[in-house]
């Protein structure tokens, strides 16, 4: 790691091994394990201090595992809610059951917790390591040859390094300026987003994805009594406030037993692309994350995608900066196929939970005669638990 003084003004004063631009859970995973194996690390994020908010919520079995060398695996799930499991509804009828309970791994659950909380047990962990992310710092400029790559950052310095890697989320400055094209496209509705306290019939250990034609709702655990609530509308508040939620759930959610808002805790809104970048790689400039990948938040596994990109890429600079030739191009190889695979189920479930009234019954029967099978759960399980890339 650089040492921890600031970055000076206006000179080429930075010389790294490996730069990382975003100080996410992608950039932040990654720093943590460079470091830890003692690779020259510099991270930068635009941002004066980590993001608050709680964003991803999930954190699957298989994250959870790969995490386990950094040593933050414990601390994240004493810091959650183990949710055993997972199940698809239409109203109070239960259309695929899906538990983790039985799955051959330490974290037989979905451990549901802040994207906050994440990103401050990874940044303490790299803190711990001797590491520091250098802040507020934005790349405003990137050059490469064949021996280096440079960073402009916007207080005019450089960060010279053998490998850049964009970790810097969807709107990627360091894609744009590799001119990586991130193709796909958008999903006509929008997201709406909302941590709130609840009382009624909600379970306190399951995630639920509700279909309904008026869109799906997920109502999901989390630490402290509150729930998020995910949905998919046509024009999302920019704030949800109680009654907006309320009214997703009695339209959406269950019927027998009314779920009732008592308060707003946090609400955002956002738009969900499908889109892939069409290489993870250009010479030294390598993508991770969110700026390789986005999708929508059905089966939650935006950020656990982007942290599994991130130890795959920690072994393959270690490797490259070895002298392994092909090692960074086996990690876009490797990974993304897996975006693809991401994305597919994302848009499946989000098709299926929004299909038109006329369709309904027919995906209602489909899928929970589908779902009586053994075989069939166990691959959802293993799907969504991120154990099927192992
Ligand atoms: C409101 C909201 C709700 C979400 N809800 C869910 C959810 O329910 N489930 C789910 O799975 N996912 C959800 N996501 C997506 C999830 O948050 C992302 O998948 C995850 O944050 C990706 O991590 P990342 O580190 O790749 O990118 P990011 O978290 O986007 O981090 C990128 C970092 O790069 C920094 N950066 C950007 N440009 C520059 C630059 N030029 N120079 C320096 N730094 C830069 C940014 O400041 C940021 O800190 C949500 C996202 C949002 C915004």
């Amino acid at each position: 790691m650089q040492p921890n003084a600031p970055l000076k003004l206006h000179a080429s004063d930075i010389d790294t091994d490996v730069l990382i631009v975003g100080a996410g859970p992608t950039g932040l995973t990654l720093a943590t394990a460079l470091v830890a194996r003692g690779v020259r690390t510099t991270i930068i994020d635009r941002q004066a201090a980590g993001a608050n908010t709680s964003r991803a919520a999930v954190v699957h079995a298989r994250t959870l595992e790969v995490l386990e060398p950094l040593g933050v695996s414990r601390t994240l799930v004493a810091c959650g809610i183990q949710a055993k499991r997972f199940t698809i509804r239409d109203r109070d009828r239960v259309l695929v059951p899906i538990g983790f309970e039985h799955l051959p791994t330490p974290y037989p659950y979905t451990l549901m917790v802040s994207q906050a909380v994440t990103e401050s047990v990874l940044l303490e962990r790299l803190v711990g390591l001797g590491g520091q992310v250098h802040r507020p710092r934005t790349l405003v400029g990137l050059t490469q040859d064949p021996t280096r790559a440079t960073a402009t950052l916007d207080d005019g310095s450089r960060v010279s390094a053998r490998f850049v890697v964009g970790a810097d989320g969807m709107h990627s400055a360091v894609r744009e300026h590799t001119g990586i094209p991130f193709s796909g496209g958008s999903y006509g509705e929008s997201f709406a987003l909302a941590d709130v306290r609840l009382s009624g019939a909600v379970p306190s250990d399951e995630v639920v994805l509700y279909f309904s034609p008026a869109g799906m709702v997920v109502v999901a655990p989390l630490p402290g009594g509150v729930h998020r609530i995910v949905a998919t509308v046509a024009e999302a508040p920019e704030q949800p406030d109680a009654a907006f939620v309320q009214a997703l759930l009695d339209t959406r959610g269950p019927q027998r037993e009314a779920a009732r808002v008592h308060e707003v805790l946090w609400g955002s809104r956002f738009r969900v692309h499908h889109r892939i970048a069409d290489a993870y790689r250009a010479g030294r400039v390598l993508l991770a994350g969110d700026a390789a990948h986005v999708h929508s938040p059905a089966g939650g596994q935006g950020m656990n995608a982007g942290i599994l990109d991130a130890m795959s890429l920690a072994d393959a600079l270690v490797a490259a900066l070895a002298g392994d030739a092909g090692a960074l191009d086996a990690y876009g190889a490797l990974r993304r196929p897996v975006a693809g695979q991401i994305v597919a189920l994302a848009d499946r479930l989000t098709r299926m939970a929004t299909i038109r009234p006329g369709l309904r019954g027919l995906r209602n029967l489909l899928l929970s005669t589908v779902s009586r099978l053994p075989a069939v759960r166990h691959q959802l399980a293993w799907r969504l638990s991120g154990l099927v890339y192992r």
